[in-house]
């Protein structure tokens, strides 16, 4: 009988909190809270606490349980979120939760409970960068709701009021971390995060997105290749719009051929994994085509850069992924690749969508002739 492989190295700290679950985002016609009478079967809106539950469960029950431990946190003090929002922004949050609620943007309701859930999902983010920076433990993971990484410092925006990731930045940099890289693997552009530090050379912020621009007043940036940052930010701002379809390995040629360099030359301190299940193949949000596998790709990466840059640090952050069932097992799937386990652990239940890389490929090496272009430390490598 062959030896049973070596168990990983590393393990994952999760940080939860069942005071999230509280944030109800109602039902309609998708992420509309309307009924038009059209249908005789609505569902719930799309980030709801379903999707998250089904995360905390495929991490306590799934094969990567023994590698998890469980931690919870109280909710973020309104004056730990002045380090990433504006007084004025996050009053605004506090004078409608004391209304009873305020629809912020489209589609990004603050209802009864919503401002509590915001609250946790803040302070169990900077909690698990705490546990980091403390020397707790290497990779802590926020699984939080609701989402942040669209909440720019003075605007709520795609179900977002509180940007996690930022705030766990600020308090990376706070902390004396020099410098802080935030990979964004959502399938939307994490704008908000990127408008927090688009004037910083202290934080690198990738997105890796589908290319669906502007939406609206609520979300001005583009997210196109030429939003480079400002001033001393200039060239610490790297958007990579996907193309439709873009699949495993095309996240893999962008990850290999824009990621790594990007992160090489940076030499960053801290690692920030963004994560978001609806770039996957499967997800009602986006139509980028991952799979288990290619997710699983992603985590290795980062491991292996943490490895050599941050001594190992990954603080990873929750944000979208509305596929109920996919959205959890995705998630295991870049866990896995983050313990960069010699074998995955769980197997894809329904992935079959043939690739097409020709595309994305093409896409790729556009951006990053672009970038070459622009970017002294993109020329260095
Ligand atoms: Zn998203």
């Amino acid at each position: 009988m062959a030896a049973a492989p070596p168990p990983p190295l590393n393990r994952i700290d999760a940080f939860w909190h069942d005071g999230m679950l509280n944030h109800d985002t109602g039902w309609g016609v998708f992420g509309f809270r309307s009924d038009p009478g059209f249908l005789d079967v609505l569902e719930k809106h799309p980030e709801n606490s379903d999707r998250v539950r089904n995360m905390v469960s495929i991490l306590k029950r799934g094969p990567i349980s023994p590698y998890i431990s469980w931690h919870t946190a109280t909710p973020a003090l309104v004056s730990q979120l002045l380090s990433f929002h504006s007084p004025e922004y996050i009053n605004e949050l506090v004078e409608a939760d004391k209304n009873g609620g305020k629809v912020l943007c489209r589609k990004t309701f603050l209802n009864p409970g919503s401002w509590d859930a915001a609250l946790l999902a803040a302070g169990n983010t900077l909690s698990a960068m705490k546990h980091i920076l403390d020397g707790k433990g290497k990779i802590a993971y926020a699984l939080v709701r609701p989402p942040g990484h669209h909440a720019q410092p003075s605007r709520a925006d795609g179900y977002c009021f509180l940007n996690n990731a930022g705030l766990a930045v600020r308090l990376a940099l706070d902390s004396g971390c020099k410098r802080v890289v935030v990979v964004d693997i959502d399938v939307h552009h994490g704008n908000g995060t990127s408008e927090g530090f688009y004037q910083s050379n202290d934080v690198l912020t990738i997105s890796l997105h589908m290319n669906h621009g502007s939406w609206g007043p609520s979300h001005p940036q583009s997210g196109s290749v030429d939003e480079l940052g400002e001033g001393e930010g200039y060239g610490y701002n790297m958007n990579i719009p996907l193309p439709n379809g873009t699949g495993d390995r095309g996240y893999e040629y962008a990850m290999t051929e824009l990621v790594v360099p990007a992160v090489e030359n940076f030499k960053p301190e801290m690692v920030v994994l963004v994560v978001g299940q609806d770039s996957s193949a499967f997800d009602p949000n986006g139509r980028q085509c991952l799979t288990m596998d290619g997710y699983r790709a992603i985590g290795r990466t980062i491991c292996s850069l943490a490895d050599r840059h941050s001594g190992g640090r990954i603080l990873i952050v929750q944000e979208g992924g509305y596929h109920i069932t996919y959205s959890a097992y995705c998630l295991h799937a870049t866990l896995e690749g983050i313990l960069d386990v010699p074998d995955p652990l769980l197997g894809d239940p329904i992935a079959y969508y043939p690739e097409d890389e020709a595309f994305p490929v093409k896409a790729v090496d556009s951006i990053k002739k672009y970038l070459v272009d622009k970017v002294p430390f993109f020329k260095e490598h």
